[in-house]
């Protein structure tokens, strides 16, 4: 097949080469949305779908191309979902992990209920004409007024957070996110064990069939 680009609508180094690299067997070639002047977007929605759409859109905007994008935090039952799509600044505009940790901690003081789930949403953006009725009727989106189709598709993982920290792998509330799956928490995972079944795993895992049914490879044609 002839090589399909996918612009990814983040300045985060990392997620680019980590989506880059579950996608490059499918032909897909990834490149950062700064080349095409996408910078940062306000997330003012109000669910995880709703900014990864936003931070889409803006680079589609941009670039004219296929675009992708994502948006990702923790929900606590007890608190009614938050700290939610304000994971990142939970504590504060300029709060560190160890801030938004503590800040949560705090909140769940004294409470034996402690379910909760990572969320990750993806958002992608494609020129309306390369999209097959069959595909668009199967999966959740629509079209844009200013012009092309969006899907959105999520991923989530349940689990419990702990009363003290364990472990100093990952990022952001991995060390207080329980997996009974491990019986670990998310800071002591190896890094593929997380990859196995994060909310961004399972996220990922609903792109790849939707790119494989919109770019199909000429093994899947014949
Ligand atoms: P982003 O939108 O994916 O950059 O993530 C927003 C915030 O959600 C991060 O700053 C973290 O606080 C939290 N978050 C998202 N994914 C993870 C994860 O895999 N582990 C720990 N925290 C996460």
């Amino acid at each position: 097949m002839s090589t399909q680009t996918l612009v990814i609508a983040t300045n985060n180094a990392h997620k680019l080469e980590e989506i880059g690299a579950i996608l490059a067997p499918l032909g897909i070639v990834v490149e950062s949305g700064a080349t095409h002047g996408f910078g940062d977007v306000e997330e003012t929605g109000t669910t995880f779908a709703a900014n990864a759409l936003l931070k889409a859109q803006a680079g589609f905007r941009a670039s004219g191309l296929p675009t992708l994008a994502d948006d990702s935090g923790l929900a606590v039952d007890a608190l009614d979902g938050a700290p939610g799509v304000y994971s990142a600044r939970y504590a504060g505009a300029s709060a560190t992990d160890a801030d938004n940790n503590a800040k949560l901690l705090q909140a769940l003081a004294g409470n034996d209920q402690r379910g909760a789930a990572f969320h990750c949403a993806m958002a992608l953006v494609v020129p309306s004409g390369a999209v097959p009725a069959a595909i668009a009727n199967d999966w959740t989106g629509g079209e844009l007024p200013e012009g092309g189709h969006y899907f959105i598709v999520e991923g989530q993982v349940r689990g419990r957070i702990l009363t003290a920290h364990q472990g100093s792998g990952g990022f952001g509330y991995d060390p207080l996110f329980y997996t009974p799956v491990f019986d670990k928490t998310f800071g002591e995972l190896a890094s593929e064990d997380k990859n196995s079944i994060s909310h961004r795993a399972e996220a990922l895992k609903h792109l790849v069939t939707l790119l494989s049914a919109l770019y199909p490879t000429p093994s899947a044609t014949i």
